[in-house]
């Protein structure tokens, strides 16, 4: 077991704690670690912050002599998926908000080098009034820029993967290493992420055998203009609205950036039953770039939007108003207003003690005739009692589309939250079924075995062999 004292003397050592809520407890957690989706109870050893990079070795080191398995966050808002929990019982919360110094901004080059503790607003905000922004999430503006590149999230405007360049790491003996692409005086000045030779940046993404303590994100060129047109579609027409939508990515007309909206998380961005009794289907399609490029293309899109034979139509302009024009192009939000309109006005600090939510993240075919099969398996999967998902699609390229359902649920009510944890499950078994596995597991789901074994096991047996790295979400059990 670790101690305060094992932290140098300004590291800070957060209270241990025994994670036992149960399903449908009021409780959410421990004191500093609830979740949001009242997972299976989880015991934890305790929790360190270090202040600093160089404090992470001496912890990582610590624990290795303790045997007590490390699970590091960078600010633990996953969301749906565990939050800050780790897989299994015992784990030593490795908690590295405290480390969230913005080290360098090159706004030239496109890159900034920022710690596991540096949100999407402190960097939105660095960033304000120069030529490059951040890929934001739809997520809040609290959540951590590493967090969400190890866990190869989805941003706005491309796979937050991509926005990986490099990786400073402390490996399981405490060894510091670094991967990828990083600013040196006499290495390649081009930002380059792959380089020359292997390249290692995504070995430890969607991984558990190290701890990231910086990384170099790379930052898109500020858009001159940006423009969301909004467009709607009867549900009813699913499939043959995303045939048309694939067809205009397929085609050059739209970015490959679409964000589909089911009637249930339409309604974040005021549309309502109004146009029906089942509601209606929204779509972002997101333009950007220069003025005269953005009219051309919103030009094309709104003649074909306005023929009859085609499934959407315009929307209304408040559909894709201020705030998701600021999102899109990467402007400071202070007040985290477009994610308070998702949770119901709740804040970053408040969704984990007082929402109850799952989220479920398979990626399917980008064609109608998946997409309907898709909705018609989740709408099979729910329990009885469990409210109707959202279910909002990030269009990922010409092929590909990945699907975000979020089940809410009283967390207060033992019955709401024990059915929507069975709706889980059965989307879980049923996706798999299909081929159409979730590309994040949470914390309950890991998978059973590795995708590919031999590999995995070296890798673990060169990386980690002795188990200082709590198993995590994307691991398959040990046969250590
Ligand atoms: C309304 C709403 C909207 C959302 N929108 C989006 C969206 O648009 N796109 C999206 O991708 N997600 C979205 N999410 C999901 C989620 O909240 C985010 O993905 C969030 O960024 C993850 O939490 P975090 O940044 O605190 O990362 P953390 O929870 O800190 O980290 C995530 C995981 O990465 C690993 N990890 C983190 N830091 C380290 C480290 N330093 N070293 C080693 N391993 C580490 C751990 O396994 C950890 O569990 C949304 C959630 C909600 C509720």
């Amino acid at each position: 077991m670790i101690s305060p004292s094992d932290v140098s003397p300004h590291g800070r050592s957060r209270t241990a704690g025994v994670v036992t809520p149960a399903y449908g407890s009021s409780e959410a957690g421990p004191a500093g670690l609830p979740d949001s989706g009242r997972f299976r109870p989880r015991r934890v050893a305790g929790a360190v912050r270090p202040g600093a990079a160089d404090e992470v070795a001496c912890l990582v080191r610590a624990a290795a002599a303790a045997r007590t398995p490390l699970h590091p966050v960078s600010t633990g808002r996953n969301w749906g998926l565990g939050s800050a929990l780790p897989v299994d019982d015992d784990a030593l919360l490795l908690d590295l908000s405290g480390l969230d110094r913005i080290r360098d901004v090159d706004i030239r080059r496109g890159f900034a080098v920022v710690e596991p503790g540096v949100t999407q607003g402190a960097l939105t905000g660095r960033l304000a009034g120069t030529d490059r922004m951040l890929n934001l999430t739809g997520a809040s503006r609290h959540t951590s820029v590493i967090g969400n590149i190890l866990e190869r999230g989805v941003g706005l405007h491309r796979p937050r993967a991509e926005d990986l360049a490099g990786l400073e790491l402390v490996l399981a003996d405490g060894e510091l290493a670094r991967t990828g692409w990083w600013p040196s005086p006499g290495g390649p000045a081009v930002v380059q992420p792959h380089g020359r030779g292997p390249s290692l940046n995504h070995l430890f993404t969607q991984a558990s055998w190290a701890v990231v303590t910086a990384a170099v994100v790379r930052l898109l060129p500020r858009p001159r203009t940006v423009r969301i047109l909004p467009a709607v579609f009867p549900p009813g027409r699913l499939a043959e609205a995303v045939d048309t939508l694939r067809a205009w990515t397929a085609g050059g007309l739209v970015p490959a950036t679409t964000k589909i909206y089911d009637p249930v998380a339409a309604r974040t961005y005021g549309i309502r039953e109004a146009t029906g009794p089942d509601g209606a289907c929204l779509a972002h399609l997101a333009l950007t770039g220069d003025a005269d490029v953005t009219a051309a293309l919103a030009g094309v899109l709104t003649a074909r939007l306005r023929q009859d034979s085609c499934p959407l139509s315009e929307g209304p302009e408040r559909a894709a108003d201020a705030e998701v024009h600021a999102a899109y192009a990467g402007e400071h939000d202070p007040g985290d207003a477009l994610f308070r309109r998702k949770t119901g006005g709740c804040c970053a600090r408040c969704v984990d003690r007082s929402r109850g939510l799952l989220m479920f993240l398979p990626v399917v075919p980008f064609e109608g005739g998946a997409v309907e099969t898709a909705a018609t398996l989740i709408d099979a999967a729910r329990e009885e009692g469990t409210a109707r998902p959202g279910i909002m699609m990030n269009v990922l390229d010409a092929d590909t589309i990945d699907h975000v359902v979020t089940l809410r649920f009283d967390p207060a009510d033992p019955l709401s939250t024990a059915a929507a944890h069975r709706t889980l499950d059965r989307m879980h078994v049923s996706f798999a079924a299909h081929g159409w596995p979730p590309y994040r597991p949470d914390i309950d789901h890991p998978p059973a075995a590795a995708t590919d074994p031999v590999l995995h096991r070296r890798l673990v047996g060169a990386l980690d062999p002795h188990g200082v790295f709590a198993r995590g979400r994307f691991a398959p059990p040990p046969d250590r």
